[in-house]
């Protein structure tokens, strides 16, 4: 399998931030080996047929989507960005589930689980991100809370080929306080049981939280780690170029 590098921009660029982040991608392209690397770039939505365009000079396929969209596919639903659209206009995948998306606009795992199921059967990418707070690992209910994520925000869902689980711990997220290689095991360890007698196999998992190019090679060593979410260090192309190409 191929390690699956994604980047969560959140409510971050502009036009000509963006121009500038591609050209610097593009100078560096073919030190990146794409047999080897599948690389995500979750941006805000509204520059997608822009980025899209941008990625025509790239020879290799890097895949782009969103960081979040609404179940339905059109509706009086003002602000929201549908899975028909996001289709519609080449997105490739989208997050559901960030930890800012249930905590700051306090989305539950019922509303997630409608986008799950509305993605993944349109056979959009899904990535369904999990994770604890600070004071529920601190009083030993990590494993209750990604438990009750997942069955509740997978209730339901059968394309389980366009599924991936990213595990991000709330209290690493933005932080710079990047999980340990011992916390990230004990938890990837568990998903792959637990994903593996109650739901399927193979689906990729991901972890998220303050990865950056000093601690990238150490990550995704970890066994069951098959790839990385990342956030503040993807705004930076060079920064992302190293994270890429962390072997
Ligand atoms: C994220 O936003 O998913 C994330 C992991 O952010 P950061 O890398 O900045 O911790």
């Amino acid at each position: 399998m191929k390690s699956i590098i994604a980047a969560n921009w959140k409510m971050n660029m502009t036009l000509p931030e963006i121009e500038e982040y591609f050209n610097e991608m593009k100078l560096y392209e073919n030190r990146i080996d794409f047999s080897k690397k599948e690389v995500l770039i979750a941006h805000p939505s509204l520059y997608l047929l822009h980025i899209k365009s941008l990625l025509n000079s790239f020879k290799s396929k890097i895949k782009i989507g969103l960081q979040n969209c609404h179940f339905e596919n059109n509706g009086a639903f003002t602000g929201e960005i549908s899975p028909l659209m996001a289709q519609d206009t080449g997105a490739d995948f989208i997050i559901a589930g960030h930890s800012e998306r249930r905590h700051i606009f306090k989305e539950s795992n019922e509303l997630i689980n409608k986008k799950v199921i509305a993605c993944t059967e349109k056979n959009i990418l899904t990535i369904l991100c999990i994770g604890e707070k600070l004071e529920q690992r601190e009083t030993n209910l990590t494993f209750e809370i990604i438990e009750n994520q997942l069955s509740e925000g997978l209730e339901g869902v059968n394309k389980f080929e366009n599924l991936l689980i990213a595990y991000e711990p709330v209290w690493a997220i933005g932080t710079g306080r990047t999980a340990t290689p011992e916390q990230i095991s004990e938890v990837h360890a568990w998903l792959r049981k637990f994903l593996e007698k109650n739901i399927a196999n193979n689906i990729p998992l991901l972890y998220g939280g303050s990865v950056k190019p000093d601690n990238i090679k150490r990550i995704m060593s970890i066994e069951n780690v098959d790839g990385v979410l990342v956030g503040g260090a993807s705004l930076n192309a060079g920064k992302f170029i190293k994270i890429i190409n962390f072997e």
